[in-house]
């Protein structure tokens, strides 16, 4: 046994994690910061500040190059990637900005996930290779205007009229709809159909729309819709045959919840990145204010939630990809790394004082954002009650 190490402080890994992770791993992890280095860090700032995400497309193409795309599945062009290879990229991604992390995550593993599990061969081929490259960009409805918390109530019926299907409602708050080729929409087929049920939707369909949704003060640099559904008529086949049930979209919302245990810590790291730099060079009472002990105790506060909660989600990826996760463990990874991640932006911008709040620093928009990641993919509230009735048996949702 070593007792002390002779090697230096690094204050981005005070916990020495990267000696967890492999050579292949952090090779991952250099790929997703260089792309985002080239495609998303010289222009954030400016897309956040416009509500736009004029560049969606282009870096679509630009992550499917790097094989970012639906990364974690197997075969149609996906690169087989394990959890832990995801969870980094996530991370990355979400350090520079959680809509960018956004648009990744609902392609992967919502919108191709649903279609890679539940598809048909045909939905398979047809979509899932132009969705790995980016040429294809898809949405994934679930949230309606009246139900969020509890999607089982939704409205949005599917009827079948002959070999058809047609489909009416409303979704709301959808990532990537306006831009989406493809949505994946869940909706009510009557009991004796299953109850919900997928659809595959081609975006270009009569009587499918799908308005911007603006005036957005989170997730800015993230396309954000309605999708409307009027009389949408479809082929029988444009139904995932494989499910049956909410089974299907909360096992999708699984795995981009697992996406969001990592990525979280991303936007925190960044901003505690922000706060510590600034610390040093922010002079006040002729010293500066990492000098002062209330800052230190801040930036000690914020390394250690941060190592927390990379183990945290390290430990969830090394079982997810030798076991597999059950849902009330990507509750408990979701739940402690989104809020401690938001506790960590906060704080970070106190660091920063006035210039906290500006545009000139990415730490408000870190915070900002947090607030959606704190929301969508199950409320924390939600969260809190999977993880008490995993405790005491007890649901306490009604
Ligand atoms: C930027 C953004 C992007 C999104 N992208 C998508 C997407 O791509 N696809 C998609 O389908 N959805 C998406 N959503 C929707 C998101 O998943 C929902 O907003 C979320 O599920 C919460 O639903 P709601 O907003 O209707 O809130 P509600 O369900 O109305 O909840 C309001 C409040 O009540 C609380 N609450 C509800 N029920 C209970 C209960 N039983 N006990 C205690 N508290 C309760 C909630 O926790 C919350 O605090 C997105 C949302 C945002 C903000």
């Amino acid at each position: 046994m070593k007792t002390t190490s002779s090697r230096t402080t690094n204050p981005q890994d005070l916990a020495d994690l990267d000696s967890l992770l492999t050579a292949e791993e952090k090779a991952v992890r250099e790929a997703v910061r260089q792309v985002c280095d080239d495609a998303v860090e010289p222009s954030i700032a400016q897309w956040y500040e416009s509500g736009e995400l004029p560049a969606a497309r282009e870096l679509a193409r630009e992550f499917g190059k790097v094989g970012l795309l639906g990364m974690h599945l197997e075969g149609y062009g996906c690169a087989g990637m394990s959890a832990v290879d995801y969870g980094l990229a996530c991370l990355e991604l979400e350090a520079s900005d959680s809509g960018i992390r956004s648009l990744v995550s609902v392609q992967g593993s919502l919108a191709m996930f649903a279609i890679w599990r539940w598809g048909s061969e045909e939905q398979k081929t047809e979509w899932l290779p132009q969705l790995a490259t980016g040429e294809a960009i898809g949405c994934f409805g679930l949230t309606e205007p009246d139900f969020g918390s509890d999607p089982g109530s939704m409205r949005t019926t599917a009827r079948r009229d002959g070999g058809d299907w047609v489909l009416d409602g409303a979704k709301m708050w959808i990532t990537n709809g306006s831009i989406a080729d493809v949505a994946v929409v869940w909706a009510n087929a009557g009991e004796e159909n299953g109850g919900i049920r997928g659809f595959v939707v081609p975006t270009s369909v009569p009587g499918f729309s799908a308005p911007k949704i603006k005036h957005k003060m989170s997730l800015r640099a993230s396309i954000t819709s309605e999708l409307v559904l009027e009389g949408v008529r479809l082929p029988g086949s444009a139904i995932l045959p494989e499910v049956r049930g909410l089974k299907g979209p909360l096992s999708c919302l699984n795995e981009a919840r697992y996406g969001i245990v990592w990525g979280a810590l991303g936007a925190g790291r960044s901003a505690f990145e922000a706060a510590r730099r600034y610390s040093m060079e922010r002079e006040q009472f002729g010293r500066p204010i990492a000098g002062f002990q209330l800052t230190q105790a801040k930036l000690a506060n914020m390394a250690v939630e941060l190592i927390n909660g990379q183990l945290l989600a390290l430990h969830l990826g090394r079982r997810k990809d030798e076991v597999g996760l059950r849902p009330d463990q990507v509750s408990l990874g979701k739940y402690n790394n989104v809020t401690k991640a938001l506790e960590i932006c906060r704080t970070a911008r106190t660091i920063l004082g006035a210039n906290g709040i500006s545009g000139e620093f990415p730490v408000m928009r870190h915070a900002n954002n947090l607030e959606s990641v704190l929301t969508y993919e199950g409320t924390v509230e939600m969260h809190t009650l999977m993880i008490g009735q995993a405790l005491t048996g007890i649901p306490a949702y009604r």
